[in-house]
């Protein structure tokens, strides 16, 4: 689960990490008054207003506008998703900058080309950088152990730094007994050539990061950047958490936390009735049980020269309103030509997934041609079942017959199923 910005720092906040101060603002107006009376009434010269959305590179990304799509330019120059607002009345700036970003549409590298409506700012003091740095943990699971890896040159696409430097990238693995240690920070400064007076903020903030790691059950925990000021602090400018769905469980406080507008649509309405459905750009729709099957039909779909629209397991227990629910999610995406259904009836039963199957087809009109594999306990009389339906299905009994028929179904809709 993906929280937004404001959120990884109240989180991170609880643990002391240091951060710039901020506010959450919803509105223009409020962006207005709150610079003035928060920032501007305490001294605070320069702000910086950062759209919230589920996803990075806003520094580097651009705005536009709702309804018009046209890009949005302020001074002539492109609204970005993280603005430095500084000389002058701030305020009237603030409130100004803000009507270019609320309610409009942000596209970075990370959002694809639609974009994500920006619904909420974060106001945050500007600071004085003197360095920006990268730290990231996550779970290393061939060490079965957490990594922390931490470069003197955050700021930039970390991914493009760990593939063409990785030597920048210096790496420590926690120890889930022990934690992570304060001789390890002061390894991680010498090898990053950090001044020996950064030592102590730095291992404080490690520290504080690695617990937080720990106790929040956290998938991802990233500052990019990490900075050090001029005088010398070190804060979390940026932050990202992922949580670890699997340890949700422990967290009944977190599901105030969940953006559902920021998730995939589909996605998130797959998962209110738990299917697990992932959306994928291809154009082949996988209804499949078991997640095992459902990897292994999606790799047989790409050998035959297909592309998977989506994975789709519907679990063990595949009852009508599952079987409805996963082909309205598989058909819902404009991008699929042909729906496969691969089910094993082991717990299950083939003549009832078959039935499942009709009902739920005589309710969502099928728009595609759809190729069915159902095997194992009673497959025969869901052959039958089938066929008499007076529904029209491309029947396989094995996987290969399976990926054939696809093919076949593609080839006629001309469209190329070769990639
Ligand atoms: P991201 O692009 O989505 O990762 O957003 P970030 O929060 O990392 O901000 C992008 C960049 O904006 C940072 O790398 C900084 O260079 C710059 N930035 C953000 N906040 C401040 C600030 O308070 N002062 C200054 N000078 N630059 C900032
Ligand atoms: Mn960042």
């Amino acid at each position: 689960m993906n929280l937004h910005e404001f959120q990884a720092k109240e989180l991170l906040q609880r643990y002391g990490v240091p951060l710039p101060f901020g506010r959450l603002v919803r509105t223009a107006e409020e962006a207005g008054e709150v610079t003035y009376r928060d920032f501007v009434l305490r001294g605070i010269q320069a702000v910086v207003l950062k759209a919230q959305i589920h996803a990075g590179g806003r520094g580097k990304g651009h705005m536009f506008h709702a309804e018009t799509g046209e890009p949005l330019l302020w001074n002539g120059s492109p609204v970005r998703g993280v603005m430095l607002v500084s000389e002058g009345n701030i305020a009237d700036k603030a409130y100004r900058l803000a009507l270019h970003m609320l309610g409009h549409r942000l596209v970075t590298a990370q959002t694809g080309p639609a974009g994500r409506r920006v619904r909420f700012l974060l106001i945050e003091e500007a600071l004085p950088i003197a360095q920006e740095l990268y730290v990231g943990i996550t779970l290393d699971r061939s060490h079965r152990r957490p990594l922390i890896m931490v470069s003197a040159e955050g700021g930039v696409e970390i991914e493009t730094l760990a593939a063409e430097r990785p030597e920048a990238l210096v790496r420590e693995h926690i120890h889930p007994f022990w934690g992570f240690q304060p001789f390890q920070a002061r390894r991680i400064a010498f090898r990053l050539g950090l001044e020996v007076s950064s030592l102590p903020p730095l291992t404080e903030l490690l520290q504080k990061l690695s617990r937080a790691y720990e106790e929040l059950d956290c998938q991802l925990l990233e500052l990019n950047p990490l900075v050090r000021t001029s005088d010398g602090r070190f804060l979390a400018l940026d932050a990202k958490i992922v949580l670890d769905d699997n340890a949700l469980f422990r967290h009944p406080e977190y599901s105030s936390l969940r953006d559902i507008e920021e998730e995939d649509p589909l996605e998130a309405e797959a998962s209110r009735h738990q299917l697990s459905y992932v959306k994928l750009d291809g154009n082949v729709g996988c209804m499949v049980n078991g997640a095992g099957l459902a990897m292994a039909t999606m790799d047989m779909i790409q050998l035959a020269g297909g592309r998977p629209a989506n994975f789709l397991d519907v679990g063990g227990a595949a009852n009508v309103d599952r079987i409805a629910q996963a082909f309205r999610t598989m058909l819902s995406d404009p991008n699929v030509r042909v729906a496969l259904v691969n089910i094993f009836g082991g717990i299950v039963r083939c003549d009832r997934v078959a039935h499942g199957i009709v009902q739920a087809l005589q309710q969502i009109e099928p728009r595609v041609p759809i190729v069915i594999r159902l095997e194992g306990t009673n497959a025969e009389e869901a052959a039958r079942i089938l066929a008499n339906s007076g529904l029209r299905f491309r029947i396989a009994r094995t996987l290969e017959e399976a990926t054939a028929r696809i093919r076949d179904a593609l080839t006629e809709l001309e469209v190329s199923p070769a990639v």
